[in-house]
């Protein structure tokens, strides 16, 4: 078992499983994602702390118990069909396509979506499909989706990500900038126009920049 590897094990018991976390498809998959792959290679001492990094356009690549609380909270399974807005590094996404049938991932920095698609084909990740965008209106021509992560504070939960969600959907979302207490969503459609939301707690996500997100300045898009 090479260092990193070693590392990564430790990372996933004692950052991610002791912490509660314990959907069994997420620890797998985390326990075999190589993180260092994400992140340039003067961070890669560093890949295995729980911590988010720098990732370069002012982005980070997530802190790994928060990418495992969110995955737990989506209820990804093998058939399953999921979004996410926000792909950054890739990492998220490559753990994802180790779970789910089919992952969708939105990147609005066209530089950051190059490197990423770069780590999916090195990886083998022929299931996750990435294109560059705004990903704070979706992606409706491949929607509805069993599950929508956003991986960036939106003022509030786009609408156009929960009209995507298929019935029994879930969103995970950020809401509110990181000054003044974000807290991570989760909302369930439970039927046509019905949907139930839950607290996940607070958390710091640099902010969506979008349509439906804030504009470029961090004021709130109109
Ligand atoms: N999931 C990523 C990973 O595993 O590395 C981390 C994502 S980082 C915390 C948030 C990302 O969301 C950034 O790369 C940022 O450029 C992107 N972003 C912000 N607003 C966006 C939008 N409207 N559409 C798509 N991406 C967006």
């Amino acid at each position: 078992m090479t260092d990193f590897a070693r590392a990564r094990e430790r990372m996933v018991d004692a950052h991610i499983a002791r912490r509660g976390v314990r959907d069994r498809a997420v620890l797998e998959a985390m326990r075999t994602v190589p993180r260092e792959m994400f992140v340039e290679p003067s961070l890669r001492e560093f890949a295995y702390e729980d911590s988010p990094l720098p990732i370069g356009q002012g982005q980070t690549i997530s802190q790994p118990y928060i990418v495992a609380l969110m995955l737990e909270a989506a209820e990804l399974g093998p058939g399953g069909r999921v979004l996410e807005v926000g792909a950054g590094s890739g990492y998220a996404a490559a753990v994802m396509s180790r779970i789910a049938a089919r992952v969708y991932t939105i990147e609005r920095h066209a530089a950051l979506a190059e490197e990423a698609q770069r780590r999916l084909d090195t990886l083998g990740c022929g299931n996750v499909e990435l294109r560059v965008g705004d990903g704070s209106c979706g992606w409706p021509e491949v929607a509805p989706f069993d599950a929508i992560l956003v991986a960036a504070g939106a003022p509030e939960p786009p609408p156009a990500l929960r009209r995507q969600l298929a019935i029994g959907g879930r969103l995970i979302v950020p809401v509110g900038d990181d000054g003044f207490g974000q807290r991570l969503r989760k909302i369930v459609r439970a039927g046509e126009h019905e949907y139930e939301e839950e607290d996940l707690g607070g958390v710091a996500f640099v902010p969506l920049i979008g349509e439906q997100g804030y504009a470029e300045d961090g004021r709130r898009a109109a």
